[in-house]
């Protein structure tokens, strides 16, 4: 449904869409399929914000874990992909993309099984498999980067089209802002990296009880209130310091 700011707000999104539009190699929507962060594959012709986050916390921690960096590429490409409630096509590394996400649940807001997207990356690992473990490690860091969204911890409705997407993944996608200075938790050292999902999703709760309405939040940094910013730094750098941990976790279980 539309609300009346939604309204208000049409014509800065449309001037923004015309000019977005125009960056578009084709003719597919941006951002198109669930989505949270923006991804790579909602060609996103700007850097993605799934990539910012994963390449952060692989460069934090790719001196003590080499293979980071070897598997870099594997590790990018299964955190841009979107693997939730809408059928999707495609084998990557061996990996039936569509069976996989319906067989680890995948939902609007995440999945119902991040330990199983955990435990087929361990079990590729284990078998010498490592560019799909990687790939599948990306997935599970995904739906830990997910969790940082407030709609998606609060599970609000959206999808990335031009009619259900949500104000804030909006403003992030234009917007990659964060605030690595602002660190209110510490890591709690799971043993087991697929517990930073829910570890994710109740510290972006924390951050935004309130956020129920997809539509209230500001689409632009321009127009945006100080704690609307200061909401959407927070949660950048906040997530990029989940998907760290739960790396630096994933990597002490590889070993
Ligand atoms: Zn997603």
């Amino acid at each position: 449904m539309r609300t009346k700011s939604f309204k208000n707000n049409n014509h800065i999104l449309k001037a923004v869409l015309i000019s977005a539009s125009l960056l578009f190699t084709n003719s597919s929507l941006f951002v198109p399929a669930a989505s949270a962060w923006d991804s790579d594959s909602s060609k996103n012709p700007t850097h993605p914000t799934h990539t910012y986050i994963t390449e952060w916390a692989i460069d934090q921690l790719k001196a003590g874990a080499p293979e980071l960096q070897q598997f870099r590429k594997q590790i990018i490409e299964g955190a841009n992909a979107e693997l939730h409630e809408l059928p999707v096509s495609g084998t990557k590394y061996g990996i039936d993309l569509n069976a996989k996400r319906i067989q680890h649940k995948g939902t609007n807001e995440g999945c119902d099984d991040i330990q199983g997207w955990w435990q087929d990356s361990l079990n590729a690992y284990r078998q010498g498999n490592k560019q799909q473990a990687y790939f599948l490690l990306g997935v599970m860091l995904h739906m830990i980067e997910d969790m940082g969204v407030p709609a998606h911890a609060n599970k609000v409705y959206h999808q990335g089209n031009l009619t259900e997407f949500d104000n804030f993944e909006f403003m992030a996608l234009s917007n990659w802002k964060p605030n690595f200075n602002n660190i209110n938790r510490q890591d709690p050292g799971f043993a087991e990296p697929w517990r930073y999902y829910a570890f994710s999703q109740e510290w972006a709760h924390a951050d935004a009880p309130n956020y129920n309405n997809r539509n209230s939040f500001s689409k632009t940094w321009t127009f945006a209130s100080k704690s609307e910013r200061a909401l959407l730094s927070n949660r950048q750098g906040r997530t990029s310091n989940v998907v760290k941990w739960a790396l630096n976790s994933a990597v002490k279980a590889f070993k």
